[in-house]
């Protein structure tokens, strides 16, 4: 199960948790476990690294439309052998680099 790193915009604390793919938006919006503030938590996405795909993606709801445009990316430059296996349903996985 892949994990996700979340932030209380109230008090800065940052944690992570498993969560499965299509519930990873799960705590946002929630009361924070550490200042019990209520809506305050956000995922958070650490050092979006733009095109360059070796470090933690995250789906298109969460990084504006960015996900597509990326995997995109990686498709065109890949033989579709290796292309066919990437998208959608990789969201959220961490790459092991
Ligand atoms: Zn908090």
């Amino acid at each position: 199960m892949p994990m996700y790193d979340y932030k209380c915009e109230k008090c800065n604390e940052l944690w992570e948790e498993h969560l499965s793919m299509t519930n990873n938006k799960k705590p946002c919006g929630e009361k924070c476990p550490h200042c019990d503030e209520e809506n305050s938590v956000i995922l958070h996405i650490g050092g979006f690294p733009g095109v360059n795909v070796d470090t933690t993606l995250t789906p298109d709801k969460v990084t504006g439309g960015k996900w597509s445009e990326i995997t995109n990316r990686i498709k065109s430059s890949l033989p579709e052998r290796y292309s066919k296996n990437i998208g959608s349903d990789m969201s959220g996985h961490r790459w092991k680099g």
